[in-house]
């Protein structure tokens, strides 16, 4: 059975048109208003409609969800008071388990991936807190992702926002070539090009850390090799990073 959109939800802006794969959605009479197409009228041609299911395949291939397969049964009503879309906003509540080691100026904003909200890609965002001396022995030790990552090191100063109020130690690369980072920045970091340690020297104005994982989960491998036995021996990191993937 083919196909069918229910015309009191369809906004008439021919996105099906364009992504049916045998062309048996039509539109009439398009204008164009700014970025926005809008028909008069927007339908499926029932003799075309292979039934592919293309259409129906995931949530939002119509973003005003106005396209159902024949048959399908309706969405269960909402209960009294429940907002729609509430399930996409998510305040921090540590149901992931993670802990930062005991003792260290962190202070979590907010943690997510597919397992919290499933389709969302991992971020993690926290506080790092003034300190006068590295709390960690090597930091973070050198390792990979199986996903591009984007690390983002955000200042608080409101009058000067480039200026980070810390200085952080961070080793980049197999030669282990390393930068002091003390300006706001985001450093990409491509799939499996090894960084780290990545270290914080010293704090003096509470700056904000946000690690983007351009995956649906972390991922990690560790490269302890590139370490001195005696680095090894002292190590403090980080807990709980999961090895996935590798
Ligand atoms: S994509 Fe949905 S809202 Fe847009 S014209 Fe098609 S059925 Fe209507
Ligand atoms: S079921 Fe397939 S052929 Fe029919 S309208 Fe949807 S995408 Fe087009």
């Amino acid at each position: 059975m083919p196909s069918k959109i229910d015309e009191s939800k369809c906004l008439k802006c021919g996105l099906c048109i364009k992504n049916c794969p045998n062309e048996a959605i039509k539109g009439t009479n398009l204008t164009k208003v700014s970025t926005s197409d809008v028909y008069d009228r927007v339908w499926i041609d029932p003799d075309i409609c292979t039934d592919c299911g293309t259409c129906t395949s995931m949530e939002y291939w119509c973003p005003a969800e106005a396209i159902s397969a024949e048959g399908e049964a309706p969405k269960p009503a909402l209960a009294e008071g429940e907002k729609k879309y509430s399930r996409y906003i998510y305040n921090y509540d540590g149901r992931d388990g993670f802990k930062f080691t005991e003792g260290i100026p962190f202070n979590m904003i907010t943690r997510i991936d597919k397992d919290v909200l499933p389709g969302s890609d991992f971020y993690m965002i926290h506080w790092v807190l003034p300190h006068d001396e590295p709390f960690l022995e090597i930091g973070h030790p050198p390792h990979i992702h199986k996903d591009p990552e984007l690390l983002f090191h955000i200042g608080s100063d409101p009058n000067n926002p480039q200026d980070l109020g810390a200085e952080i130690e961070l080793y980049l690369g197999a030669e282990m070539e390393r930068h002091v980072i003390n300006t706001s920045c985001v450093i990409y970091i491509p799939p499996n090009f090894i960084h780290a340690p990545w270290k914080p020297l010293k704090t003096w104005r509470p700056w904000i850390f946000i690690e983007v994982n351009q995956g649906p989960k972390h991922t990690e491998k560790g490269y302890h090799q590139l370490l001195s036995p005696e680095a090894i021996a002292g190590e403090s990191h980080l807990a709980h990073f999961e090895d996935e993937g590798y």
